[in-house]
């Protein structure tokens, strides 16, 4: 059988997986867990797939809430991963969609699954726990989980049908500033004033966006500025996110904020610590030659994709970004919400447990257990992917 053949025979098999795939949405959506504390979500989704006959890991690189659910073809081919999130937000639940993402991953994988007899290669549902924050991509790349990865897909919900936005690389930056205390009235010149040194550092740094690429964002918070108004503050701390579309110029960045702190700390004679989230997250690497594929299998299922300046969308930060730098990725959206509709919202939640939630996840697994088909059915098209990879720059 052809890849189009089998291709076809998808949106049956996904309205068949839906009852199943919609009450899971919904109780993930009812019951929401913060960033790796999915225990529950991981159990349900593993134990799913287990019942649609794939071999589960749960803990997956030794990350508790992670699992990696796989099923072989009939013959040597491509590993062909779809990635799950499924972490709510504090105080807001699923106001992400990660309900969505995570049942629309594992019923694409599903999908494919029933006809993967028919199939070289293989196929991954991966649970990847903590995006919001957490990096849980990045404790499981180096784990070595995607070490037999060939190419990872996902689909985020949002307000259009797009095959890319860009997502931006984040350091994020911990400083503490040290002084020295005193009596603020009776001995400030035996004092070194560390929230002093802090709010020039913050000057600093204010100034400094002026001469950089317009890409770049940077903020930051104060999260410790004294004991009381009347001790010459000892300690000062701040947190400050450094955030670029430039992988290449994320170094540099660090370097030129730090010169800030350590700038701003010598003014004040004052000391500062800086240290950085190891966790660092990376901008996402296009691959011009996956989005085409999954482009055309969007259009085969009759949706078009949306008509947009990519560049004009505002960007935020994802773990999906460094797996984009592991292997051949792409993160999707389809369009959930209209566009004055924010993720991270009560609108966006009320979307995410309802019909638009519904809707996405019967699309997204459609169009992902099509393009994962195309890639393990075609050589060629692996190949380009491949390519597409390694001359992004
Ligand atoms: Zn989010
Ligand atoms: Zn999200």
């Amino acid at each position: 059988m052809n890849s189009q053949e089998l291709k076809s025979r998808i949106p049956e098999i996904v309205e068949g997986l839906l009852p199943r795939l919609n009450e899971l949405a919904d109780r993930i959506f009812e019951n929401p867990e913060i960033a790796y504390e999915e225990v529950k979500a991981s159990k349900w989704l593993s134990d799913y797939l287990e019942e649609r006959g794939f071999q589960v890991t749960r803990e997956a690189g030794g990350v508790p809430t992670a699992f990696k659910g796989e099923i072989k073809g009939a013959s040597e081919g491509p590993a062909i991963a779809i990635i799950s999130e499924y972490d709510a937000l504090p105080g807001l639940g699923h106001a992400c969609g990660h309900n969505i993402i995570a049942t629309m991953g594992v019923g694409a994988a599903a999908a494919v699954a029933e006809i993967v007899g028919e199939l070289p290669g293989s196929i991954i549902s991966m649970g990847t726990p903590a995006e919001e924050g957490g990096g849980g991509k990045i404790k499981l790349i180096d784990a070595g989980v995607f070490d037999d990865v060939d190419a990872a897909m996902m689909i985020h919900p949002g307000d259009h049908n797009v095959t890319f936005r860009p997502s931006l690389g984040r350091v994020k930056l911990f400083a503490d500033f040290i002084g020295k205390p005193s009596h603020a009235a009776v001995a400030p010149e035996k004092g070194i004033n560390a929230l002093d040194a802090l709010v020039t550092a913050y000057q600093n740094i204010g100034l400094l966006r002026q001469q950089l690429p317009s890409d770049v964002r940077i903020h930051g918070i104060i999260t410790h500025g004294g004991d009381a108004p009347n001790i010459i503050p000892e300690r000062a701390s701040a947190l400050f996110y450094l955030r670029t579309r430039n992988k290449h110029f994320l170094p540099e960045l660090v370097q030129r904020v730090r010169a800030c702190a350590e700038g701003a700390a010598q003014a004040h004679g004052a000391r500062v610590e800086l240290r950085e989230d190891p966790l660092s997250y990376e901008p996402f690497r296009k691959n011009p030659e996956m989005c085409a594929i999954f482009g055309e299998n969007l259009r085969a299922l009759g949706t078009e994709l949306d008509d947009v300046d990519i560049g004009s969308l505002g960007a935020g930060s994802s773990d999906m970004g460094n797996l984009s730098w592991k292997v051949p990725a792409i993160e999707a959206r389809l369009a959930m919400v209209p566009v004055d509709v924010a993720p991270h919202t009560a609108g966006f939640a009320e979307a995410s447990g309802g019909e638009p939630g519904r809707k996405i996840l019967r699309l997204g697994a459609q169009v992902m257990a099509m393009t994962a088909i195309d890639l393990l059915t075609s050589p060629e098209r692996m190949q380009a992917v491949r390519r597409s990879f390694e001359n992004s720059p």
